[in-house]
């Protein structure tokens, strides 16, 4: 069932995403651990352990993957699979950069709606392109921040103007450290509307 759940949650997000394209994740349910906080060592961070996962294509995979569902008090809108060290950082992120930046504006963050997480493909999903981020573990897609009032501040909405330009301005600005790539609107025409952070390991590329 839970590869038959990976299988639909990506293909339904490359419908929505130009950061998506085709994919053929698989996960495996070998040494999956029951829901906990404490994920990865950080008490804030609570999800499922879900072992190793494989893809079909060369490259793709994770090991000792993790489906983080809530990051520091803030719920995320679907269970994201990734490694540790990009669980840690998203940790971080949401720590000291968007619960910061969001403030108390529309009552605080009610949760981060996640447009991608693990998904076996090239990046941007060009045919015969090396494995993207999202293919390692090592990425996620955010396309807005759910406020308590019942307000969204949408990355495509209201990153180039509006009344929530300076609080996504500022979070995304602060991605960059924790996230060694992030990548929003302005950068190229795949990311008008979310913001890409991922932990790739050659160095910072914050665009
Ligand atoms: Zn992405």
């Amino acid at each position: 069932m839970r590869r038959a759940f990976f299988g639909f949650s990506a293909a339904l997000m490359l419908g929505l995403q130009g950061c998506g394209g085709a994919s053929d994740s698989k996960v495996s349910s070998s040494s999956s651990g029951a829901i906990r906080g404490g994920l990865c060592g950080v008490p804030g961070l609570v999800g499922e352990r879900r072992g190793d996962v494989s893809g079909r294509m060369r490259g793709c995979g994770i090991d000792n993957a993790v489906s983080v569902t809530r990051v520091a008090g803030v719920r995320l809108t679907q269970p994201a699979v990734m490694n540790c060290q990009t669980a840690r950082a998203l940790h971080n992120w949401v720590e000291r950069g968007a619960i910061p930046a969001v403030g108390r504006t529309g009552g605080g963050i009610a949760s981060l709606r996640v447009a991608a997480h693990y998904s076996c493909r090239t990046v941007n999903s060009r045919r015969g392109g090396k494995v993207s981020e999202h293919g390692k573990g090592r990425a996620i897609d955010i396309s807005a921040i759910n406020l308590r009032d019942g307000s969204a501040m949408t990355v495509l909405g209201g990153y180039n103007g509006g009344r929530y330009r300076g609080a996504l301005r500022k979070m995304y600005r602060a991605a960059c450290g924790p996230f060694s790539t992030t990548l929003g609107p302005g950068s190229d025409r795949y990311h008008q509307d979310h913001f890409h952070f991922d932990t790739a390991q050659r160095g910072n590329y914050c665009r």
